[in-house]
């Protein structure tokens, strides 16, 4: 026999039994993001090559090893998008919705060819938020205030934020002058990738994951140092908003995102509780983005969070999933098994929110009551040929809470509605 086709590395399927605690978070995030007036925006999977090279940056790590890109039939390059904002601003750009602010969320699957580990695959989901013409410190600070409402909605209370700022691209030259000199006479202490990024992208240097780099940072030059009055006093309303809204962060002068179009303020969420893979949640402004995909110049700001890593986190803090069912519908018997879906049908009609499940497929009284009581449906309907005959139902509560009683089949709505 044939060995049989497995999924592909680092993607994985969704199963029934977790796919709660997915609808748990796309749903609180859904209702926080309309509690700020976002609404949502659905974008190809698929873009043009040249849009992830132009806003992402051509050396960075997603352009340069981590995107699925590939020819189509007609020779066209095109990647499976590895993130959302640049669709996001292409799209913008293309139907004119940036003539006015614009505040727009996404969700949705991801690719990066990335070594799969825990919290890290190579299709994952991400949820983000990005924000157009807005140029002010206030948008900065909602967005990061309504991540933690979502935190709040979802009860975890055990996310760290880290905000710094990267200054405007020219601050950044000088910098990067600063920080290169610095490096350069230390090159031999560097690792291998920090050494190329030296002199391709040596701001990435500074979140380098390398012990030996790590320690070499410390004393290197900081970019606060060289940031102007305006980017200073961005920054400072940026705390102050967080301040006043008795919002908790750290400054982390190491953090510089690794995406090319970041300026100003950039942030994550981190947590302890997932080892390695900390960063939750992760934006920041990229005021220059925008003209740079050829839009007219647009201030904006956003973030995205990793589906994947929430998830595993709600699991670990306990989430127990809803009933999934109200009501098993057992049928025994040759005419009540006829009987049956017409009855499931007058139930729905009078319950619409109603979730019952008919058994289907027959079996005894005894394998049928097991289903039911598998389901973990709250209710069990009975039906057999002589509750048929005389117009009744049998119905009992499963979770033990009220017993079981006979009800004719036309109380019986009347009965769930008022348990339910
Ligand atoms: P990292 O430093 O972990 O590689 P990143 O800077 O590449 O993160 P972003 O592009 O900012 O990540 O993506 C935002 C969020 O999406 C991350 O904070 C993380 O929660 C999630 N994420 C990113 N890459 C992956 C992945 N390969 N698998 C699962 N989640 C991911
Ligand atoms: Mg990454």
């Amino acid at each position: 026999m044939s060995k049989y086709i497995q999924a592909i590395r680092g993607m994985h399927d969704i199963l029934p039994e977790r796919i709660a605690i997915w609808h748990r978070i796309e749903e609180a995030a859904r209702e926080v993001l309309a509690g700020y007036g976002y609404s949502e925006i659905r974008t190809p999977l698929v873009e043009v090559t040249e849009l992830f090279k132009r806003s992402i940056g051509e050396v960075t790590d997603i352009v340069e090893k981590e995107m699925y890109s590939f020819a189509d039939r007609h020779g066209d390059s095109l990647s499976l998008r590895p993130e959302g904002t640049a669709s996001c601003v292409r799209a913008a750009i293309e139907h004119g919705l940036l003539v006015q602010p614009q505040r727009l969320w996404y969700q949705g699957p991801m690719f990066r060819y990335e070594r799969p580990q825990r919290g890290r695959y190579r299709q994952f989901h991400q949820i983000g938020v990005e924000a157009f013409g807005l140029a002010g410190p206030d948008i900065d600070v909602e967005v990061i205030l309504l991540t933690a409402r979502l935190w709040r909605r979802l009860g975890l209370d055990s996310f760290r934020l880290e905000i710094n700022t990267l200054g405007d691209s020219a601050e950044r030259q000088v910098y990067r002058e600063r920080l290169v000199d610095y490096l350069q006479a230390r090159a031999d202490q560097l690792d291998a990738d920090s050494q190329r990024r030296l002199s391709t992208n040596p701001l990435r240097i500074l979140d380098s994951k390398h012990p030996e780099t790590q320690r070499l940072l410390v004393d290197a030059p900081s970019l606060m140092d060289v940031l102007g009055e305006e980017t200073r006093a961005h920054f400072e309303r940026l705390r102050a908003g967080l301040d006043a809204a008795g919002i908790d962060y750290q400054i982390n002068p190491r953090l510089v995102r690794g995406l090319d179009y970041y300026n100003r303020t950039v942030f994550e969420w981190i947590t302890e509780d997932l080892g390695a893979q900390g960063t939750v949640c992760a934006g920041g402004r990229y005021d220059g983005l925008v003209e740079q995909l050829g839009g007219r110049a647009t201030p904006a700001v956003g973030f995205a969070m990793g589906l994947e890593r929430l998830v595993e986190i709600l699991e670990q803090s306990g989430f127990a999933p809803e009933r999934r069912l109200d009501a098993y519908l057992v049928a025994v018997g040759e005419r009540a098994e006829a009987a049956a879906p017409a009855l499931a049908e007058r139930l729905r009609d009078a319950l619409p929110r109603l979730r019952l499940q008919s058994n289907g497929g027959g079996g005894s009284f005894k394998s049928q009551f097991k289903k039911a009581d598998k389901s973990g449906a709250r209710f069990a309907l009975i039906l057999g040929d002589e509750e048929l005959e005389r117009g009744v139902i049998g119905v009992k509560d499963l979770r033990g809470e009220s017993g079981q009683r006979e009800l004719r089949h036309e109380d019986v709505a009347a009965f769930l509605t008022e348990m339910l």
